[in-house]
């Protein structure tokens, strides 16, 4: 093997992915084991209790730690207890300046669990890199973003913000589940931590919830791993299996969510019945030449304006391939409504003072043929 970094669909397929040493088993065994046994006390093959590793776990998290390029990449029981690890490394009075419209359960977490143990939060909006430099004060420890958005689709320059957060001491966490690795590489333009929610594209078939924190410190990676073994919510062995044969599809999953992405949003931004729609990879999308710079990909997430939520409730009711359902990021096409759904926890004054309106309906477009996407939203949309 020469020395070059084998490339990323190589990676996703090999990395952590080595055929089982024992039986030669292609497809890396799942460990349903609480417990290790040991040759003497003190002695073990390297696993003593699963809470604090697992090999399964172990190759996921040397796969996970390879695709975004970092050093380790513990895994979690879902992308919110991913989230609450990363908090728990601090402590009260310390403080995180955030996006402003982040994935509902995040402000949730912050709000109304972790303000009540002393962490401090200033949410701005985050595509205008002098807010997050404004906010920053002594007790800062980590600036938090999600890039691009969720449902609005609004982007935020990591390489700037990176910039901002060294010279002000302070670490940046980007939540990547939008992009994925595949699209999006938030460590190389400068961020600390990247985190996902696996359940998403990582994982891509909806069939299993999971979270990740890949970690570019030893500092934060020996935290972290504490923290699965001092708190547990560790993902399960079947559970990381999952995500261990989901990624090895990764690049081409992403590549036709993409092509139909473009597809579908191209699609209805011609349709009579559709007042706005949000997608990156559009020309007239306000941070269009970022996300050309900083992404290798616009994604399948778009959302657009049916002008009322009564005209949102007439498509919703109509759909019949796309499922109504919140998540994204699996192969069949999913999609919401924000309002009521996904940010409903944010109150109308809330979803106002971030621009999401009761018409807008946001789309995970899948990877079936576009034609029928269209179709059936062409239909739906004729409800209106
Ligand atoms: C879904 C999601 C989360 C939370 O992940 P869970 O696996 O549902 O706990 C966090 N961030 C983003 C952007 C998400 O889409």
């Amino acid at each position: 093997m020469s020395s070059k970094q084998p490339g990323f669909a190589t990676r996703a397929i090999h990395v952590g992915q080595e055929p089982d040493a024992e039986s030669g088993a292609v497809s890396p065994p799942i460990h349903p084991t609480s417990t290790y046994v040991q040759q003497e006390l003190g002695k073990n093959k390297g696993y003593e209790y699963a809470r604090v590793s697992n090999p399964t776990r172990t190759r996921l998290e040397q796969n996970l730690a390879a695709l975004e390029g970092g050093i380790a990449a513990p895994v979690f029981a879902s992308g919110m207890a991913a989230i609450n690890a990363i908090c728990s490394m601090y402590k009260s009075g310390d403080h995180i300046v955030c996006g402003h419209n982040l994935y509902g359960g995040v402000p949730r977490l912050f709000d109304q669990v972790l303000a009540d143990f002393g962490l401090q939060f200033t949410y701005v909006d985050t595509s205008e890199v002098r807010n997050v430099e404004r906010a920053i004060r002594k007790n800062t420890r980590i600036v938090y973003v999600e890039t691009p958005t969720n449902p609005l689709m609004a982007l935020s320059d990591i390489e700037s913000i990176a910039q901002v957060c060294h010279r002000r001491k302070v670490e940046l966490v980007v939540d990547n589940t939008f992009m994925s690795p595949y699209f999006q590489h938030p460590i190389a333009l400068g961020a600390d931590m990247v985190v996902h929610s696996t359940t998403k594209f990582l994982n891509g078939h909806s069939d299993g919830l999971g979270g990740v924190v890949v970690c570019t410190t030893r500092e934060q990676a020996e935290k972290l791993a504490f923290l699965q073994k001092a708190a547990g919510a560790i993902l399960s062995p079947f559970e990381c299996w999952l995500v261990l044969r989901g990624v090895k599809t990764l690049p081409v999953r992403m590549e036709q969510h993409d092509r139909n992405g473009r597809f579908v949003a191209e699609f209805l931004v011609r349709h009579k019945k559709v007042k706005q729609v949000f997608y990156p990879g559009l020309a007239n999308h306000p941070q269009y030449e970022l996300a050309q710079q900083q992404m290798y990909g616009f994604g399948s997430m778009i959302t657009f304006e049916t002008g009322s939520l009564s005209n949102a409730k007439k498509m919703l009711r109509k759909v019949r391939l796309c499922s109504l359902a919140e998540s994204l990021g699996g192969v069949e096409t999913l999609i919401s409504h924000p309002a009521t759904m996904t940010h409903g926890s944010l109150g109308e004054k809330g979803r106002r003072e971030i621009g999401i309106t009761d018409g807008m309906v946001r789309i995970s477009v899948g990877i079936e043929n576009v034609e029928d996407i269209m179709d059936d939203l062409d239909q739906a949309l004729a409800a209106i």
